[in-house]
């Protein structure tokens, strides 16, 4: 998305919570696939809206984002310095870019995605043992 005054969305989010998928593996993914073709049929035939199938991604469980650490203009990679909590949840750290050619600088924003308990020896997700739940915010 170049421009910011573009009204055209590129990035379809549809969340389904409290449903029970089949437990057995193969049952799970012909539904899941089964989703992903029913909705590439349904954009097509009823809004004309063309979808590669390669674009669609049904999946179980949570996701979080990330965006590498390279320049947005160049593409370079960014040095990160002097790391900082927000009051909040997160952390920001200084970045600019490493190129000699660019003079792009800002902040990376960093947020808590997981807590990982410290005192068993197993390295635990508490998002994957359901402890925590995560949030969705739009941008
Ligand atoms: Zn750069």
């Amino acid at each position: 998305m170049e421009n910011a005054d573009q009204t055209t969305a590129y990035r379809l989010t549809i969340t389904v919570d409290g449903v029970e998928l089949p437990v057995d593996e193969e049952m799970r993914h012909a539904l899941l696939n089964d989703l992903s073709a029913v909705v590439r049929a349904r954009f097509k035939e009823r809004h004309g809206v063309q979808v590669d199938q390669d674009d669609i991604t049904v999946a179980t469980g949570y996701r979080y984002a990330q965006v590498s650490a390279e320049c947005p203009l160049c593409s370079e990679e960014l040095d990160l310095l002097s790391v900082y909590l927000n009051t909040g949840n997160g952390a920001y750290a200084s970045a600019r870019c490493s190129s000699d050619h660019c003079e792009w600088s800002g902040d990376a924003i960093y947020r808590i995605v997981d807590l990982e308990d410290s005192e068993s020896n197993v390295v635990e997700s508490s998002v994957l043992t359901d402890d925590i739940t995560p949030n969705y915010a739009p941008y």
